[in-house]
């Protein structure tokens, strides 16, 4: 139990199962267990302020309630196999190593209506990566939270360990969590659109960047928050090594990404944003909450037009744009001391966070980098 605890001993709680959430996992045709997503309520069944999907709900909610959109996100993750042979990046070699894996998993997804799109041999070692269509915010991050616990699962059902850390070792090729999203109003109609814009971003869209460019500092600290996370941070690494806006750039924070224009999609609603400073340490619901919570004070507040960089930005001009935090700790105290941050979690929740961040803190202090990058694979 990390210290300060803001609860004490006493109290308790109930854990709510969404039935919507229900994902059935079976081999050899059976039936061997059934997950549910729970919201946790005191014992009264009112909403319990720390509870970290409620911190997503309440933050959706203000955002519907002050500009009329809803969010439509997809959670992008890569992760590492341990236990497969797995042969050249991107080659089918790298496919195939990891079968009867990548098949399996496609057919529990595609069972439990996770929607899987992309499955994919990565670039780094062992790396692999799968990609889930996009939907409503909540659902999103539901599907977050599972995908990691199915992959995990099949991983060890199948005599092999999944890795999602961001770095099994410093100089590794880093494992990414990509959170994509956009901006609907109640009809549908996508709101972060405008062609004839910098960036081809609405000012809806130009005013959201700017509120999660600001508040990078305590964002990247929910979103990117374990001892190893700010190691993959890093110039080069197709990360986000500073707090930067660029179109269709894999080194930029927020990243526009590309449309197509051919076949019949709509470019309007295949537009999205792509928040790149993000690894799978981080807690799905307070990620996207910290992303939209900072996106919103951007709409509603009067902060200046953020730089929209153009796909062709060099090295130089990219890297003299503010940078991310140094390292955990720094992220925890402009978290702590960001006022305006400090008012997206309810007071017990952010405590409780920073007082579990500090532990684990805790727990690598004096290891070096390679050895802070396994004790963390090790848990992720
Ligand atoms: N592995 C990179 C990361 O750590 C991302 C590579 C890619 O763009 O898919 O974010
Ligand atoms: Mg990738």
């Amino acid at each position: 139990i990390a210290e300060a605890n803001a609860f004490g001993a006493g109290g308790d709680l109930r854990l709510v199962p969404d039935p919507d959430s229900r994902i059935s996992i079976r081999d050899d045709g059976q039936e061997q267990l059934r997950l549910y997503i729970a919201d946790q309520t005191r014992t009264d069944g009112t909403s319990w302020g720390s509870c970290p999907r409620r911190m997503l709900t309440s933050t959706l909610s203000r955002l519907h309630a002050e500009t009329g959109l809803n969010v439509v996100a997809s959670f992008e993750h890569e992760f590492t196999l341990r236990g497969v042979d797995a042969g050249l990046p991107m080659t089918l070699g790298r496919l195939r190593a990891a079968e009867p894996f990548g098949g399996d998993l496609l057919a529990l997804l595609e069972e439990n209506g996770l929607q899987p799109e992309c499955w994919i041999p990565e670039y780094g070692d062992a790396q692999y990566e799968i990609t889930l269509r996009q939907a409503p915010a909540l659902v999103a991050a539901d599907r977050a939270v599972l995908l990691r616990e199915l992959v995990r699962d099949l991983a060890r059902r199948r005599g092999l360990a999944a890795s999602f850390a961001p770095l099994a070792a410093p100089d590794a090729t880093g494992n990414g969590l990509h959170i994509h999203l956009s901006l609907h109003d109640d009809e549908g109609r996508a709101a972060l659109f405008d062609p004839h814009r910098r960036g081809r971003l609405s000012e809806a869209a130009e005013r959201f960047c700017a509120g999660v460019l600001h508040h990078a500092a305590a964002v990247t600290a929910v979103t990117a928050g374990s001892p190893a996370s700010h190691l993959r941070l890093q110039p080069h690494h197709w990360s986000a090594a500073r707090a930067v806006l660029a179109e269709r750039h894999r080194e930029a924070m927020i990243r526009i990404c590309p449309t197509v224009s051919f076949g019949s999609s709509d470019e309007a609603k295949q537009f999205n944003l792509e928040f790149r400073a993000a690894d799978a340490t981080s807690n799905p619901w307070l990620a996207l909450g910290v992303i939209i919570a900072a996106g919103l004070e951007g709409m509603t507040g009067d902060l200046p037009a953020p730089t929209v960089h153009p796909e062709t930005v060099g090295d130089d001009e990219l890297l003299s744009a503010a940078p991310l935090n140094p390292d955990l700790e720094s992220g925890l105290r402009a978290l702590e001391t960001d006022p305006v941050a400090a008012k997206w979690f309810d007071p017990d929740l952010l405590a409780t966070y920073l007082a579990v961040k500090r532990a684990e803190l805790a727990a690598v202090a004096g290891l070096d980098d390679d050895a802070v990058c396994a004790r963390v694979a090790d848990v992720y």
